[in-house]
């Protein structure tokens, strides 16, 4: 009788943690799982249960990466950057799929349906085990980027009163009157000649 082989990983992980927010940066705990898939024994098959670790330690390596990548960061309360597309991308698309068969299919890829269900709800099962993970981890150690100093404000002296700034005498100058006596517009007459030579 063939041997069949699965094994599951899990694994204590410490990573340097830096947060591309706000560059806190410390080091973190946390459990990676890294679940293989069964490998038969065969005649072709002979390292079935090595392989079968080799695939766990694979899928812990991958989990242990998306699970730092949804770590949120004590200093600044945020997790990274689309901490959760991976997740979305993954659970999306066989509930597309899914729908796709449902609403395009009919009755003859209910079954399809069904089974698309299944897979988008046993990966949405997963992320969220793998976010409980990036929640329970732990960053100690974290030191945090020391903040900016504010712009030249604090030590600056008082400031000079600008030329412009200085107070107006108390009685602002009055345009002169004028004293010539306006201009007296002669009338035009015919000796001047048409107006639109002038
Ligand atoms: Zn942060």
């Amino acid at each position: 009788m063939a041997m069949q082989y699965k094994v599951t990983a899990s694994e204590l992980k410490e990573r340097y943690f830096t947060c591309e927010r706000c560059g806190a940066f410390g080091e973190v705990q946390f459990h990676a799982i890294g679940e293989g898939g069964w490998v038969q024994e065969s005649f072709f098959v002979e390292d079935a249960e090595q392989r079968a670790a080799t695939q766990a330690a694979d899928a812990l390596q991958v989990d242990a990466e998306r699970v730092i990548g949804m770590i949120r960061c004590p200093a600044c309360k945020q997790r990274p950057k689309g901490a959760f597309t991976g997740a979305y991308l993954r659970v999306g698309l066989p509930t597309l799929l899914g729908l796709v068969a449902i609403f395009y299919g009919g009755a003859g890829l209910v079954m399809v349906a069904a089974l698309c269900g299944g897979v988008a709800a046993w990966l949405l099962f997963r992320e969220l085990k793998r976010l409980g993970r990036a929640n329970r981890a732990m960053v100690y150690k974290l030191t945090k980027p020391a903040p900016e100093a504010k712009p030249e404000k604090a030590y600056k002296p008082l400031r000079p009163a600008k030329p412009s700034q200085s107070p107006r005498p108390a009685t602002a100058p009055v345009a002169p009157l004028r004293t010539s006596a306006p201009e007296i517009v002669r009338p035009r007459g015919p000796e001047d000649g048409p107006g639109f030579l002038k």
